[in-house]
């Protein structure tokens, strides 16, 4: 995916993650207090999420393109960096969408396990990224992601633990 698919993916992201983790529809009362934490939430979602988005892509320049920042211990180098600096917060999530766009949305894979293998991988779906559904893919997979995210919120456990802490008990697994 370009790198415009990529903002537009990442900003769509957090507003509707900010949208899923403040307000839950089943129980929802609109409040001067619920816009402010609505607002407050996309605001300290946004920009980490949308600087993360557009991090792996600096692999055009430096090293190799879908391999030297598109794989899984970058993920973890951001998942991990808040919890030993308290610094960068959220940015993973930025990192993590722009992997599964890349994967889900255009042609080309990732190479998950670069530099232990140089194996690119991707699904069946996707598109050119110069194709003029290119968009509207990144529309699609944002609404996939979002759908999920809130199934998850809604059905199975709170994301709302702080996505930093979510990011804790991912880290504890490994
Ligand atoms: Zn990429």
């Amino acid at each position: 995916m370009n790198k415009k698919g990529h903002v537009l993916n990442a900003i769509l992201l957090a507003l509707g993650l900010g949208v899923i983790l403040t307000i839950d529809p089943r129980t929802f009362e609109p409040t001067t207090d619920s816009a402010f934490l609505l607002v407050q939430k996309i605001g300290q979602l946004s920009l980490p999420v949308v600087l993360g988005a557009l991090f792996p892509d600096v692999d055009t320049a430096f090293g190799k393109h879908r391999k030297t920042l598109h794989n899984l211990p970058v993920l973890i180098a951001f998942l991990v960096f808040p919890l030993v600096f308290d610094n960068l917060h959220f940015v993973w999530i930025g990192v993590a969408t722009h992997y599964v766009l890349d994967m889900v949305g255009s042609k080309r894979g990732i190479a998950l396990f670069y530099p232990l293998s140089p194996q690119e991988y991707d699904l069946p779906t996707g598109v050119a990224t110069s194709s003029k559904y290119a968009d509207a893919v990144t529309l699609l997979v944002t609404g996939a992601e979002l759908g999920v995210l809130a199934g998850i919120h809604y059905y199975l456990f709170s994301l709302d633990v702080s996505l930093a802490d979510a990011a804790a008990s991912f880290t504890a697994i490994l």
